[in-house]
């Protein structure tokens, strides 16, 4: 993709903090960082979105992801990581090349201070269950 800022990063266009690198995957600092050591990860091959990613391109982000976090989590001494993937601008995704962040988390900072979990009225669940296997059976 030629108007991709992450794709210009893989091809060594755009310079980046970079950690590591194989034949599928790359791994820098976050430019923008939650808090400081927020990496991500990236397929080298360009996908919008997890759902176009190619099976062994997505094992091998998640397998990075778990390198990198682990080495973020040593390098940072944080208390806690998050492992975050935004899909669509609804989500909060801005760059549309799939890409996975890694946020170290000290024990109080101001991300994520919320979790709004809502719970179904009573029969939704069930509802939403058998959609969501209908789709899964046929996607
Ligand atoms: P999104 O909101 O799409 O999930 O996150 C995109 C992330 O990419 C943001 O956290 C932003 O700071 C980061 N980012 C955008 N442009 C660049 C860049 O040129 N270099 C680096 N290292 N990070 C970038
Ligand atoms: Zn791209």
């Amino acid at each position: 993709m030629t108007d991709c800022i992450f794709c210009k990063i893989v091809q060594g266009e755009i310079p980046c903090a970079r950690i590591h690198e194989d034949d599928r995957v790359l791994s820098f600092l976050d430019i923008g960082p939650i808090n400081p050591g927020h990496a991500l990860v990236i397929p080298k091959k360009h996908y919008a979105t997890i759902f176009e990613m190619d099976a062994e391109d997505l094992k091998a982000c998640i397998v990075l992801c778990q390198q990198v976090a682990r080495a973020v989590f040593k390098a940072t001494g944080s208390a806690g990581l998050n492992l975050l993937q935004n899909n669509f601008r609804a989500a909060g995704q801005l760059v549309e090349h799939a890409h996975f962040h890694l946020i170290p988390r000290p024990a109080h900072d101001d991300f994520l201070t919320s979790w709004p979990a809502k719970s179904y009225p009573p029969g939704e669940m069930e509802r939403m269950l058998e959609k969501v296997k209908a789709a899964f059976s046929a996607p």
